[in-house]
């Protein structure tokens, strides 16, 4: 079987960055190192990286207490490593206070999308986030608009905003469609014509994105999308393929490619998502190639 990776596959750098720092005071146990929330949205990775002793404490869905019971010394050692996705001005202040060095590994593509929507509010804007409420970039971000955030994923929500006045501004989560918030952002501007749209899906997804295509243009028949179940932006990957008319697989490992199905192919795909380390998107091209 002939196996083609996409270009893009695998770790964004907003993701090596995150882990850059995490592991800069983990190393060789000279810290305790806990994350607010997964670092990132893949339990293969995070269990390699708890080895390491970076450990991964609850976020804002959790009611998990972040006060752990440590020793003032202990504390002193510890360092508190805000992920990629980001995290709003109130989580900074609680996570500041806990008495531990704070690191903040957001990534600076989410940065850029909270300094616009904060210099907006500031000039009294509502922001309209194109995204998932549940997913913490875009719970982050709420945090900017001043208490004026609407978060919308479909024409419907948009017809449910409440009242506003002319002073509207829209973002995109970093990991969402580019086509999907493009359609979104004409139906808003119909009803708000004054609207600022600002298409802040990062470059690391649209590439992603794109190559997906690439690999059906170099004549992939099917196309295997490696990554967690939990992970936006391989979930979109895998919903991306099938767009395309195209089977897809979305396995999370190797362990979980079915050559028997597989096996009818002559040319297949292969693609991951920004939090897919290396090692898995290589076990399972190497399981592929061997079939
Ligand atoms: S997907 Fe984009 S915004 Fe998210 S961490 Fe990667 S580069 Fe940054």
């Amino acid at each position: 079987m002939k196996v083609i990776r996409a270009r893009s596959a695998g770790f964004c750098w907003g993701v090596e960055r995150a882990i850059e720092i995490a592991r800069e005071y983990a190393t060789q146990g000279k810290r305790p190192v806990f994350t607010d929330g997964p670092l990132i949205h893949n339990s293969q990775m995070m269990e390699r990286l708890e080895a390491e002793g970076i450990r991964e404490v609850g976020d804002y869905l959790s009611q998990t207490s972040l006060e752990f019971g440590l020793t003032d010394a202990e504390k002193q050692r510890a360092v508190m490593v805000v992920r990629a996705h980001g995290i709003s001005p109130e989580r900074r202040g609680y996570l500041k206070q806990l008495g531990m060095k704070f690191r903040d590994a957001t990534c600076p593509d989410v940065g850029s999308i909270a300094g616009r929507i904060k210099l907006h509010a500031r000039k009294g804007y509502t922001t309209v986030i194109f995204g998932d409420p549940k997913h913490p970039e875009v719970i982050g971000l709420m945090g900017y608009t001043e208490g004026r955030g609407h978060v919308i994923s479909t024409e419907k929500d948009i017809d449910f905003l409440p009242p506003l006045e002319d002073k509207i501004c829209m973002v995109s989560q970093s990991t969402m469609f580019t086509f999907d918030f493009e359609r979104l952002a004409q139906y808003l501007r119909q009803r708000y014509p004054g609207a600022l749209v600002f298409n802040t899906i990062c470059g690391a997804t649209r590439e992603r994105q794109s190559d997906v295509l690439v690999l059906a243009k170099q004549g992939a028949e099917a196309i295997v999308v490696i990554g967690g179940r939990h992970s936006a932006n391989t979930v979109k990957l895998a919903a991306l393929v099938e767009k395309q008319k195209l089977p897809c697989y979305h396995v999370e490992t190797a362990a979980e490619l079915d050559l028997e199905q597989l096996g009818q192919y002559k040319v297949i795909g292969v693609t991951a998502g920004a939090s897919t380390p290396g090692f898995l998107i290589d076990e399972a091209c190497e399981k592929l190639a061997s079939t």
